[in-house]
């Protein structure tokens, strides 16, 4: 138990604008989700939730571990093997899977309130960004439930064949989810698992379990057979573990930092699970000088700054062309010294805390080592107040590719900003290339035949052009390099989470 002060009650200590939906998560006791039932863990344990905002506890969950996966796991088993997901006609799948999209839709106020609550987005944030995202990817794929197709083959042997493939489901499928977008990200990992017919265990984020709870709940309400879809709150090295060593899971699909993503890869080798992997970024940021920079210097300011830089797309290293590097470089940090901070929940708000103290430990040592690498701050560069993990967006010139700042991933509101010159553009395309990552980058150009050219040389899984971190669950995401293995999203995420199998009859 933390030594935090303890508060139930979320009237008392935020504000009356907390909806009835929300207070009644809070309240609740701590509940998992297996085999259809709200179940407390085996162990009795419980953990703490922390509002990031004023750093008081506002909920107990309970605590994940070993045994719950096993039952989970087990409740996957037992609902894969009888069918009652996998054989349902697909457009009756689709059907459960856009009916939680409605319901979602309809908590949408609340939803929005426990992803602020829980991480310290804006709230205006996620009622804009998160909820439509998460509404849509389950509509979209609830679209792709009847569309799962395989092909016909012509053989060459003699005689009469017909050969064709079909997509089946992987099985059991464990999903570990990060705490940067709570909602979101279990959208992205459970919409394409069930429309292809697997059965799931999510984990949530140990820091960020709230709205798993509220959407747990609405999957029972929609329809899911009891045991496709579990849903376990819990701590990585204990639950998580358990998930990616578990020798009933067919496939773990994880999104988290790159060295957590090692270790799942370790664990999951014993059984040979299939592995998707969503991991870390140091997104680079092209501006060339013809860029439009009324529209550029929101963007980039936005590409860092947008969920407190806590996003593994954030674009934090910032090449500027050198003719109008001073021009951007001061916009940009104009903008960090205007945004409003504050609690999450207040409307106005347009940066909430990062996520723990621990995030705000960890991005300001980073800070640190900038100022000690050389690089120079010209905006934030600190903590702000003293309760909540509140940290100024930070804005360093003078950054050269060398430095840790610009090398390694801080996951927080801090950019690099540095010069190139219009003849060296292969160099900044080899400097913007030369990282252990590759998961996205955008160029800023009104020259679209260049900033193509320069899209396809981009070692990156996504490049944006003129704008950056736009998603769509049509369009395909994921990493290059060190940041990732498979896709999430679009079309191609129905691949990851099917096997083929090919059949071949003599007439
Ligand atoms: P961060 O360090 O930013 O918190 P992580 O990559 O550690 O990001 O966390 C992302 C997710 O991975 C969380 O759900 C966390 O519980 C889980 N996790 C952390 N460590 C492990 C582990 N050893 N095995 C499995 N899951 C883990």
């Amino acid at each position: 138990m933390s030594g935090q002060q303890r508060e139930l009650d979320p009237r008392g200590q935020s504000d009356t604008r907390l909806t009835a939906g929300v207070f009644d998560v809070l309240k609740s006791p701590g509940h998992l989700l297996i085999d259809g039932e709200f179940v407390p863990a085996a162990s009795g344990r419980v953990f703490d939730v922390v509002n990031p905002a004023n750093e008081r506890v506002i909920a107990t969950v309970a605590e994940a571990d070993v045994e719950d996966v096993d039952r989970a796991v087990k409740a996957a088993r037992r609902a894969f093997d009888d069918a009652t997901w996998g054989r349902m006609p697909p457009a009756e799948r689709g059907r459960v899977m856009w009916r939680l999209a409605d319901l979602i839709e309809q908590h949408a106020e609340d939803f929005a309130q426990l992803d602020s609550l829980d991480n310290g987005k804006p709230v205006a944030a996620a009622r804009a960004g998160d909820v439509p995202i998460a509404v849509g990817v389950f509509r979209y794929y609830a679209g792709w439930a009847t569309k799962i197709t395989g092909e016909t083959n012509t053989l060459s042997w003699p005689g009469d064949w017909l050969a064709y493939t079909r997509r089946e489901a992987v099985g059991v499928v464990a999903q570990i989810i990060p705490w940067n977008f709570p909602l979101v990200s279990a959208a992205w990992k459970l919409a394409p698992a069930l429309a292809t017919g697997n059965t799931v265990v999510l984990k949530t984020a140990e820091q960020t379990p709230l709205s798993a709870i509220l959407l747990s709940r609405l999957i029972l309400e929609a329809g899911f057979p009891r045991g496709v879809v579990n849903i376990l709150s819990g701590f990585g090295e204990k639950a998580g573990a358990a998930m990616a060593a578990h020798a009933g899971v067919d496939k773990i699909s994880f999104t988290g930092s790159t060295s957590v993503g090692r270790t799942i890869l370790r664990a999951a080798a014993d059984n040979l699970k299939k592995v998707t992997l969503e991991l870390g970024g140091k997104s680079p940021v092209l501006v060339f000088d013809d860029a439009d920079l009324d529209l550029t210097i929101p963007g980039v300011a936005q590409a860092i700054f947008s969920n407190q830089g806590e996003v593994c797309t954030a674009g934090s290293r910032l090449y500027i062309h050198e003719r109008v590097f001073d021009r951007v470089v001061e916009g940009v940090a104009e903008i960090a010294d205007k945004l409003k901070l504050g609690d999450g929940l207040n409307e106005d708000t347009q940066m909430g805390p990062l996520v723990s103290n621990e995030q705000l430990q960890r991005v300001a040592s980073y800070v640190d080592v900038g100022r000690k690498e050389g690089a120079e701050v010209v905006a934030g560069g600190k903590r702000v107040g003293d309760i909540g993990y509140f940290m100024a967006p930070t804005v360093f010139a003078n950054a050269t590719s060398g430095m840790r700042i610009v090398r390694e991933e801080i996951f927080g509101p801090v950019v690099c900003a540095m010069p190139f010159k219009k003849e060296d553009v292969d160099a900044v395309i080899s400097e913007a290339n030369d990282t252990p990552y590759g998961l996205a980058a955008s160029v800023w150009s009104r020259d679209v035949s260049m900033a193509h050219k320069v899209a396809h040389r981009l070692r990156a899984g996504s490049v944006w052009i003129n704008c950056h971190t736009v998603i769509d669950p049509a369009q395909t995401f994921g990493g290059f390099k060190q940041s990732g293995w498979g896709r999430e999203l679009g079309e191609e995420a129905l691949r990851s989470y099917t096997e083929v199998k090919a059949i071949t009859a003599q007439l």
